[in-house]
């Protein structure tokens, strides 16, 4: 995707070497769930004056072919064969570069606090001394099921949402909210765990027609939607060969033509 070139003037893309001038610092952004145009405005200039730009794998990483040749992009996250950079390890890379003078980007998946763990980062930049500054993301939790036509709010529908990590199954908690019906559940992190989650739900007594909505690699070319219920939701993900990244949606707002037709990951107009 080609994204263009924007001119800034007396914006921090203009001025360059002025982050030298009053030391290091890092700026923590969150990249939106993968398509560039989501990225907002604040991250996009935070990245332009970037001197280095720390990346994870998901996320908007097409803005990598779009920054200034000089700008240095240190890989951090997990690629086929590789395993990602440790955690403490991407901490001390951020010290590190912003000592040495230079504006460091960490660009993130989503929202950096998130399940992002930019929170860690934040407080590792801070006990270092460095500046820090946050720039939130437009998180795949919200932003990916509202791309397959998912509301994970509507009236009458379901008036909460409980967000959580499916890695290695639902806490109590989140087993309750599926349970009682009482907010929609977003789970990230639950491709691998989802026969666990869905066995967990299904024990604690939730009704085995609960509408599932898996929606993988949202807002990118390759975004899909699984529609299914609790009971078959397991058989149904492994049918189609679901894989990471996904958000998977439990609740009446996951079933299928609540708000009308998806076409192409957009929201179709009505009667269309
Ligand atoms: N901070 C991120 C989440 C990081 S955890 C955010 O706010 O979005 C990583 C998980 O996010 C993935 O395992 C997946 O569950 C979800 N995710 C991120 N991007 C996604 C995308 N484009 N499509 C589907 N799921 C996505």
């Amino acid at each position: 995707m080609r994204t263009p070139q924007m001119s800034e003037p007396g914006g921090a893309a203009g001025l360059p070497g002025s982050d030298h001038r009053r030391g290091g610092r890092v700026t923590l952004v969150g990249g939106g769930p993968g398509a560039v145009d989501l990225l907002t405005l604040r991250a996009w200039r935070a990245l332009q004056s970037a001197d280095v730009v720390v990346a994870d794998r998901l996320g908007a990483v097409g803005v990598l072919d779009d920054l200034p040749a000089t700008t240095d992009v240190v890989h951090v996250g997990k690629t086929s064969g590789n395993h990602p950079v440790p955690q403490e390890e991407i901490n001390r890379i951020l010290v590190a570069r912003a000592r040495a003078g230079a504006h460091v980007v960490r660009l993130k998946g989503g929202d950096p606090f998130l399940f992002g763990r930019g929170g860690e980062e934040l407080i590792a930049c801070r006990e270092a001394g460095i500046e820090v500054e946050v720039v939130p993301g437009v998180t795949s939790a919200v932003s990916v099921p509202e791309l397959a036509g998912i509301p994970v709010t509507h009236r009458g529908t379901a008036h909460g949402v409980h967000i959580t990590s499916g890695h290695g199954g639902l806490d109590d908690a989140a087993v309750a909210v599926v349970r009682e019906n009482t907010a929609t559940l977003v789970i990230l992190m639950g491709v691998s765990s989802l026969s666990t989650i869905a066995q967990q739900a299904l024990r604690a007594g939730t009704d085995p027609a609960t509408p599932v909505a898996i929606v993988e690699n949202g807002s990118t070319p390759a975004q899909r939607v699984t529609r299914t219920r609790l009971d078959e939701a397991a058989a149904a993900a492994a049918a189609e060969g679901v894989a990471a990244p996904a958000v998977i949606v439990i609740g009446g707002v996951a079933a299928d033509g609540l708000l009308g037709s998806v076409r192409d990951g957009r929201l179709a107009g009505a009667g269309v």
